[in-house]
C-alpha cells in the first residue's frame, strides 16, 4: 500500500544523503500517512520564528508525524556563560510558541529528567517510549558543526537519523561518517535568541521575531526586563 520510495526515504538505516528543498514533491506526499518523530533541542530563551520555521520545514520535508521542541534543562554548553531563564519559563514560552502550529509540540522530557541535559539521554528515553518510531535529530548547520564534542557523541548515530537544516547561503555542515544524514534547506531567518535578549534589554520590541503568544508569556512572567505595564 505504501509507496516503496517513501518507505526507504525515511528509514534511519538509509546510508545515502538526500537534500530536500522547499517545494520538492515525493511519492510520500501523495499519502496522508506521516511517520517519524523529529527532535529539535534548544535552550529556547526565548523561542523565535527561526526555531518554528526550522521545525516546520523538517516536519513538511520529511513528512514526520510530529516534531518536538525539546527544552533543555541545563544546556551544558551554555551554563556558566550567561544567566539562563528558568526551565519552567522557557518551557512556557515554547508551549506558547507552538500553539496552533500543526505537528509541533513542546517537550518537557529534559526538564522532568533534571540535571545537565545530554541529548544521548533524551534519545535513549524516546527510543524506549517509541520503539516503533524512527527518530530524527534536527540541527541547524551551526549546531551540527559541534556535534563531535557532545557527550557520548559516538553513540548517537545508532539512535537517530541526523537532519541538518541549512539556511540559504550557509556553509555546508559535515558530520561524522557514522551518521545517516538527511539535509533540508530553508530560507534564512537571520535571528537568534541572543539577538532578541539584547533587543529586549534595549527596549526594542521582539515582534515580529517572536510569536505574539510568546511575547504575552514574556510580559506576564517579567522576563528579559519586559513586563506588561
Ligand atoms: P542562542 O542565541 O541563545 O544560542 P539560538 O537562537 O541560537 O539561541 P538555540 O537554542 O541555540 O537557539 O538553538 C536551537 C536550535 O535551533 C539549533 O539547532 C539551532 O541551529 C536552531 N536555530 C537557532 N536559530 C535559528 C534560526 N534563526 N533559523 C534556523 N534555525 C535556528
Ligand atoms: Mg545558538
Amino acid at each position: 500500500m505504501f509507496p516503496l520510495l517513501w518507505v526507504t526515504s525515511v528509514t534511519p538505516v538509509c546510508l545515502s544523503e538526500q537534500t530536500l528543498h522547499d517545494g520538492d514533491r515525493t511519492l510520500g506526499e501523495m499519502s496522508t500517512v506521516r511517520r517519524g518523530l523529529g527532535i529539535l533541542g534548544g535552550t529556547f530563551d526565548p523561542p523565535h520564528i527561526g526555531h518554528i520555521a526550522t521545525a516546520k520545514a523538517v516536519f513538511e520535508a520529511l513528512l514526520l508525524e510530529r516534531v518536538l521542541l525539546m527544552v533543555a534543562n541545563e544546556p551544558w554548553q551554555k551554563v556558566g556563560n550567561r544567566s539562563l531563564s528558568a526551565p519552567e519559563d522557557r518551557l512556557a514560552m515554547t508551549r506558547a510558541a507552538v500553539t496552533g502550529t500543526d505537528g509541533l509540540e513542546a517537550s518537557d522530557l529534559e526538564i522532568r529528567r533534571g540535571g545537565p541535559t545530554y541529548t544521548i539521554d533524551s534519545l535513549e528515553e524516546l527510543r524506549l517510549s517509541n520503539p516503533d518510531t524512527d527518530l530524527f535529530l534536527i540541527l541547524g548547520a551551526d549546531a551540527a558543526a559541534g556535534l563531535e564534542s557532545w557527550h557520548r557523541s559516538s553513540e548517537l548515530p545508532a539512535l537517530a537519523t541526523l537532519v541538518i537544516v541549512e539556511r540559504d547561503g550557509e556553509t555546508r555542515a559535515e558530520a561524522p561518517p557514522e551518521w545517516s544524514i538527511r539535509r533540508v534547506t530553508m530560507p534564512r531567518v537571520d535571528i537568534s535568541s541572543t539577538h532578541l535578549r539584547s533587543f529586549a534589554a534595549r527596549g526594542t520590541t521582539l515582534s515580529p521575531f517572536v510569536p505574539e503568544p510568546v511575547i504575552a508569556e514574556i510580559e506576564s512572567r517579567g522576563l528579559y526586563g519586559l513586563d506588561s505595564s
